[in-house]
């Protein structure tokens, strides 16, 4: 057999979602449908309509995008003449999106409007986003654009631009990095001049720009970041603005193209027909914006679609590991090599999925990409609930729990599920490494996500030095209460009471060691109490998904007590053990963060430069 026909008879799997995890995720355990839940509402949308469009998205998925998404990899954009082209199935993608009305579910309109669940739009983007990422990462830039104009903008700009972008004729970016300005935004020198009619002249360079320009929407509009002449310096200074690329008359009609240069494509790792820029605004002719809600508000305003990018960026990352995990698993219950450990003289070679450290990579791979997505779900499901909070204070508080969230939804994602990715290359050895199978493509779209929406080391000062600091560790209030809950519920089951008094420890050992770095903080010892606050978050990370894993465990194994015939028994069983490997293999690491975090921080510090 040569090795093409040996390939051919690999059974690629046409969907890279397992639909049994989303139903578990969404009724079994979150119990959206649940109808004695009020907050929120769970009667906007009952199970089977919830079933009606995932099965819609599924079909979508395998008929529309995954036949497509190794040419969109492979047919990056192209810049002629000042305009970027997409490959065509990109706009073909979109464009089934908007007539089949999932770009309407996505910006909440329509039928849609205050109905929509946004654990629902979780699992949603979970079809789309292993099927074809490039496409869904427009669409979902797109509509946080939209939100940012909804929200800041005044009336005026809004009647000329809000309804075509969410109707998806108008796509938006976000506007904020410079060239010597990525992490820190603070000193960005694009300048914004007020003219005689109310508008301003944009002016300077931006790099990084994700779709700065495409042919997929009749108008690109650009949510800029610029400082008027006399701004106060720093991020007081900083204002936002919408610059068209065709400025919309009061007829409605477009205007002439506005004053800016796509200077180049950035080459991109992965991702690539997301197409991502340098631009020049004002350079060679005017460049005309208009100022978004207050002078020298900007980053605030701008802050509500950072943090809306960096769950999408949590659940982006997920999702792709997700889908490495299933082709991988795939493949090692189809690739014959070896003999089982068990095997006997004689026996025949098994599939790799026999060989314990082939399971041990898939259980890896399981207990990230599924605790990737149970975090991603968890948070949509309080955002679902801070939506719809009845009270002040349970507004306030789930919003303070939400915003403490937010960096560890980015950033475990990010990195676990790329290990996730790793692994999946590994299983698949050689094949796994070469472009003939997608997972060396996952590997490469995900490795953004530990970067872009700010990097994980700027992630973790945001939770350490922010969001803990700035509450003196009350924000982990919420969270306690909830650990002690599910632990309450599995102490006293036989299947998981060791794991629950395990969890209750590693909790205390979490909450005493950010007591002794908030005591270092109080004494004012900044460099000791940041200086590894990327520990910080992967211990917190680690602490969360794993409490995450108790819980869906519990949810498991009352589903396989319960007394309906229905059960999936080795589905259900197959969480159990994930969860088991994950106290055994995984929560251990957090002993480790804990050394790093309370250790001398001399190691880091003394070595000088020429030393490295
Ligand atoms: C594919 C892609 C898409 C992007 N899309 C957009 C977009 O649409 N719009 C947009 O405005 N930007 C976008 N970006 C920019 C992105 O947000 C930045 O790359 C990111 O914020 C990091 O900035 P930087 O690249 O300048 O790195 P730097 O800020 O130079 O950071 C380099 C390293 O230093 C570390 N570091 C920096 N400062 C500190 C500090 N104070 N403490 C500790 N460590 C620090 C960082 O963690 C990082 O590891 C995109 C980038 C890429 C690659």
């Amino acid at each position: 057999m040569t090795y093409t026909d040996y390939e051919l008879t690999f059974p690629k799997p046409d969907l890279l979602v397992n639909r049994k995890d989303l139903d578990f995720f969404l009724f079994d355990w979150l119990k959206i449908d649940s109808k004695d839940q009020t907050s929120p509402p769970r009667s906007l949308m009952d199970k089977a309509e919830v079933s009606a469009l995932l099965d819609k998205a599924s079909a979508i998925a395998r008929e529309k995008m995954v036949p497509f998404a190794a040419a969109i990899d492979e047919n990056q954009p192209r810049l002629e003449d000042g305009n970027i082209y997409i490959t065509p199935e990109v706009k073909e993608i979109l464009q089934t999106l908007i007539e089949e009305d999932f770009w309407s579910l996505f910006a909440r309109t329509g039928k849609y409007k205050g109905r929509f669940s946004e654990a629902v739009e979780c699992a949603l983007l979970t079809i789309f986003s292993s099927s074809e990422v490039s496409s869904v990462s427009y669409l979902g830039l797109a509509l946080a654009a939209a939100r940012l104009v909804d929200s800041f903008c005044s009336p005026e700009l809004k009647e000329k631009y809000l309804q075509p972008m969410y109707d998806g004729r108008f796509f938006g970016t976000m506007v904020l990095s410079e060239t010597e300005h990525g992490s820190t935004l603070s000193h960005i020198q694009t300048t914004a001049d007020l003219q005689a009619d109310g508008s301003y002249h944009i002016k300077g360079e931006k790099t990084w720009i994700s779709a700065g320009d495409h042919d997929l929407s009749e108008n690109n509009i650009h949510m800029v970041l610029a400082r008027t002449p006399d701004a106060p310096e720093g991020i007081r200074g900083i204002s936002l603005f919408l610059v068209p690329k065709f400025p919309v008359n009061d007829d409605h009609s477009l205007d002439e193209r506005n004053g800016y240069d796509i200077v180049r494509i950035n080459p991109k790792m992965g991702a690539r027909s997301y197409v991502n820029n340098l631009m020049r605004f004002g350079d060679t002719s005017p460049c005309l914006g208009y100022l978004v809600g207050q002078e020298n508000h900007g980053l605030a305003y701008m802050f509500q679609m950072m943090n809306e990018s960096r769950i999408s960026v949590g659940q982006g990352a997920a999702v792709t590991g997700y889908a490495g995990y299933q082709y991988s698993l795939a493949y090692a219950k189809w690739r014959v090599q070896g003999k089982s450990m068990t095997a006997g003289k004689g026996d025949p070679q098994a599939p790799i999925i026999n060989h314990p450290d082939i399971r041990r990579m898939l259980l890896m791979q399981k207990c990230y990409v599924e605790g990737s997505m149970a975090l991603c779900m968890y948070a949509s499901d309080i955002h679902d609930k801070l939506l719809h909070a009845e009270t002040d204070e349970e507004r306030n508080n789930l919003f303070n729990y939400y915003e403490f969230l937010t960096p560890i939804v980015k950033s475990y994602p990010s990195e676990w599920s790329l290990e996730a990715n790793k692994l999946a290359i590994q299983v698949l050895g050689g094949a796994g490494y070469v472009r003939l199978h997608p997972v060396e493509c996952f590997y490469r779209n995900n490795r953004i996500n530990a970067i872009h929406e700010g990097t994980h080391g700027v992630q973790a000062v945001d939770l350490l030095g922010r969001k803990i600091a700035r509450s003196d560790g009350k924000e982990l209030n919420i969270l306690t209460a909830q650990i002690k809950k599910t632990c309450q519920k599995a102490e006293d089951m036989a299947e998981v009471g060791d794991l629950s008094r395990d969890l209750s420890r590693r909790l205390d050992q979490v909450l005493n060691v950010t007591e002794e770095l908030l005591e270092i903080n109080r004494n004012g010892n900044r460099v000791q109490f940041l200086a590894d606050s990327t520990a910080f978050l992967d211990m917190m990370g680690h602490l969360i998904v794993g409490w995450l894993w108790l819980d869906m465990s519990v949810t498991a194994i009352q589903k396989l007590n319960g007394q309906s015939d229905d059960v999936d028994i080795d589905f259900l069983n197959g969480k159990r053990h994930a969860c088991q490997f994950y106290f055994e293999r995984e929560l251990p690491k957090i002993d480790g963060w804990i050394n790093s975090l309370l250790s001398e921080k001399s190691v880091l510090l003394d070595i000088n430069e020429n030393g490295f």
